[in-house]
């Protein structure tokens, strides 16, 4: 096949994904699971993942596991093999539930728990080894953003927790730039500036190897809304989002997953 009839062929998913984050009652997020359900139709080719409490996922799962398009994701996971650890949820359960993602790194994680890249490499290798695929998050504070080393930042987050994996590995695995700033904060990083971040991590993936860059969907992540969705998914590299605030309205998050075409 020509290089130019591969390129075509090989992109990267779009990806919505939504952060639950500790919000919710049990009813509340059965009916937030039921509503996107519901609500996906065939319009949107984009891929649509769920990440709801720890708690909540079995049964989050049992309630979409007939949609094709809907995957539920953990927001975490422990940087070990199960055994006598109080609290924590290993990679090895999630995936003898069904479960098909965890979220890696997110900065609440890192910075709230303290999370290390080391730590974060851990628990990526605990994902592979149990077959759930990370959505790995990394992205500058407002700090490093005005000192200008937005980019160093990201580049060193993935250098040390994701870019030890295999080429194979690492071409399975979703990377969500989100800068802590906008995060929660309904300050959005305008679309120039994640292209920007997100170009400069397509060509960090580039180096490693072409086929990776061209199927690594990279997510954009920091108070996405329905009015900021379409501009921001219209970037180049922008492949998706990763949805806090607005994935726990079934009609935002609807609204966001049809921009994403
Ligand atoms: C997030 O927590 O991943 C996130 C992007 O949150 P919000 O959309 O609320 O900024």
């Amino acid at each position: 096949m020509n290089s130019v009839l591969t390129s075509i062929l090989i992109m990267p998913q779009k990806i919505i994904a939504g952060n639950w984050k500790m919000n919710l009652n049990y009813a509340q997020a059965m009916t937030l699971a039921d509503a996107i359900a519901a609500g996906i139709t065939g319009e949107s080719s984009c891929e649509v993942i769920l990440a709801p409490p720890s708690i909540y996922l079995h049964d989050v799962l049992r309630r979409i596991g007939h949609h094709d398009r809907i995957s539920v994701a953990s927001q975490n996971c422990a940087d070990r093999e199960p055994g006598a650890y109080t609290g924590e949820l290993s990679a090895m359960m999630l995936a003898s539930v069904g479960i098909d993602y965890s979220i890696i790194g997110h900065s609440e994680r890192r910075i709230y728990f303290g999370e290390s890249d080391p730590l974060l490499a851990r628990k990526v290798d605990q994902c592979f080894k149990y077959g759930i695929l990370p959505i790995f998050c990394c992205g500058e504070t407002l700090d490093e953003r005005e000192q200008g080393v937005q980019s160093e930042v990201v580049e060193r987050q993935l250098r040390q927790g994701l870019f030890h994996l295999s080429e194979a590995e690492l071409s399975d695995c979703i990377i969500a730039y989100e800068p802590v700033w906008a995060i929660g904060t309904g300050k959005t990083a305008t679309p120039g500036q994640a292209q920007e971040m997100h170009s400069l991590i397509r060509q960090l993936l580039r180096g490693i190897s072409d086929s990776v860059a061209e199927r690594v969907s990279i997510l954009y992540g920091g108070s996405v809304t329905p009015a900021t969705a379409q501009e921001m998914l219209a970037s180049q590299d922008v492949d998706g989002a990763l949805v806090g605030g607005a994935s726990l309205k079934a009609d935002d998050f609807l609204s966001i997953i049809q921009a994403c075409r």
